[in-house]
């Protein structure tokens, strides 16, 4: 089962989201906030994790493969 996080994006939970750094006002330091790979991709988000799917190990049958170019 995948897990569900809070996209702070678009609102909506999300099982593809990642944690990520904002720096949001210019005092203090950067929130925490989950962002999915859509809005990662539309905001142009650094993620805090990895995002290759190496590490979910949740069965392995992983038959969507996502290799989709970076966009940096
Ligand atoms: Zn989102």
């Amino acid at each position: 089962m995948a897990e569900l996080r809070w996209c702070s994006w678009h609102q909506q939970h999300a099982d593809d989201a990642v944690l990520v750094a904002v720096a949001e006002v210019g005092s203090g330091p950067g929130i925490m906030r989950y962002a999915c790979r859509r809005c990662r991709v539309v905001f142009a988000l650094v993620p805090l994790e990895p995002d290759d799917g190496r590490d979910r190990g949740d069965g392995g049958c992983d038959d969507s493969a996502t290799n989709e170019p970076r966009h940096s």
